[in-house]
């Protein structure tokens, strides 16, 4: 592996490890066990494992290696550990670094399953919890103080792509010493620099863009080699939340084409936003690749492209909302996000059903606003079927 490839050879070659026979595309170590030479060789190995050994699969596995050091150099992280969900990787980074009497700053705008970690288990074993508006820099310096031990953030938040400036925060958060864990599905590994703009740890989702095909769960937490194998490793080995190797192998798949995906998910994206500009069905489109979002400047600086998701603010409310749904012929109902079918969601009677009304305000989650996914099909289909589905609106 060369330490100068871009992000498109790492993805199609990084960490591969080929066994004695050669083959081309990587192999699927479909066992949870290890065989050893001798006892002594068991002895020594569970003394200290090398490079080329394995113990046992929650400890880790070559193909599930293979994947951990590929998804490490794409993001220019030292090292990665490999989970059975992004949710996995969310509650392991954070519970294996805390404990009681720690603080936590995190901003608001979070996905649902990581508000509950923050809020109703990290709260039950003596962490306290401070949230923040991401987007405003003096309520992070407010909040942050000396022992605040993480700070947690998602990078472009869902659903209403506010873009949290990961090099501002983390220069506060590390003015107190803070460990910084940016969740950063929606820059993807293709759009992100994230480590390289201060981000001490950088978890995924790899259900979303990496395995991109709606197939798998999975998740990974990257980082230093002394935080992933010093803190995560033995946190993840020992209760359990580690990837599986089919899993770890359906996900190097994805990697490989991952960046021909999300460039031409994110171009989709664009091309959308360009067509629906002024639409009068529409009262906002949220885009932040797009000159009309507020943190267009810093959306192309640190991401590039905008992503590949678009959010829509519809007239007309839930009602509004639905008929549109319910008149688009590609985009499929659902509620996953970055696959290669485009995906469409209404997050206030799905995934953010759960926010009392005053949050899902505050949030900027209103009755009318739809969250839609870009797949990669045709860009020109992709237009016409949305623009059909805003007329077929009233
Ligand atoms: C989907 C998602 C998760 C959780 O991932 P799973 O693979 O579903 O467990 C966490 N954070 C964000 C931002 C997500 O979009």
């Amino acid at each position: 592996m060369s330490e100068t490839w871009n992000k498109r050879t790492t993805a199609v070659h990084g960490g591969t490890r080929r066994s004695q026979y050669g083959e081309v595309s990587e192999a699927i170590f479909l066992t949870q066990g290890f065989v050893y030479d001798s006892a002594e060789a068991a002895e020594s190995r569970f003394l200290q494992a090398g490079d080329e050994e394995f113990i046992y699969a929650r400890y880790g596995n070559p193909t599930v290696r293979m994947f951990e050091d590929r998804i490490a150099a794409l993001e220019g992280a030292e090292d990665a550990f490999a989970t059975a969900s992004g949710m996995a990787a969310v509650s392991g980074a954070l519970t294996a670094m805390l404990k009681a009497g720690d603080h936590v700053v995190a901003s608001r705008a979070l996905f649902g399953s990581c508000l509950y970690i923050l809020e109703e288990v990290l709260t039950r074993y003596g962490v306290e919890v401070t949230f923040v508006d991401g987007i405003d820099l003096n309520q992070w310096r407010a909040a942050l103080r000396p022992e605040t031990r993480a700070v947690f953030f998602e990078s472009v938040s869902n659903p209403t792509l506010e873009v949290i400036d990961i090099r501002a925060v983390c220069d506060l958060a590390h003015a107190v010493g803070a460990t910084v864990v940016v969740d950063n599905v929606f820059a993807t590994p293709v759009f992100s620099d994230a480590i390289a703009q201060g981000a001490d740890v950088v978890v995924y989702s790899a259900t979303k863009h990496i395995d991109g095909q709606g197939r798998a769960l999975g998740g990974v937490i990257l980082g230093t080699r002394d935080f992933i194998r010093k803190t995560v490793e033995p946190y993840m080995k020992h209760t359990g939340g580690s990837m599986s190797p089919f899993t770890a192998w359906v996900m190097l798949k994805g990697l490989e084409t991952l960046s021909l995906r999300v460039n031409a998910q994110a171009d989709n994206a664009l091309a959308l936003v360009n067509a629906l500009q002024g639409h009068t069905r529409l009262e906002r489109v949220l885009y932040p690749g797009h000159p009309s979002h507020p943190q267009y400047g810093l959306c192309a600086a640190q991401m590039g492209k905008g992503g590949t998701v678009v959010s829509l603010d519809l007239k007309g409310g839930q009602t509004a909302a639905f008929q549109f749904l319910n008149a688009l012929q590609i985009a499929k109902i659902s509620n996953n996000l970055g696959d290669a079918k485009s995906i469409v969601t209404h997050p206030a009677t799905t995934t953010h059903q759960r926010l009392p009304d005053d949050q899902k305000a505050a949030l900027g989650i209103t009755p009318g606003l739809v969250r839609l996914s870009l797949g990669i099909e045709d860009g020109n289909d992709l237009i016409a079927d949305v623009k059909q589905a805003l007329d077929a609106v009233g």
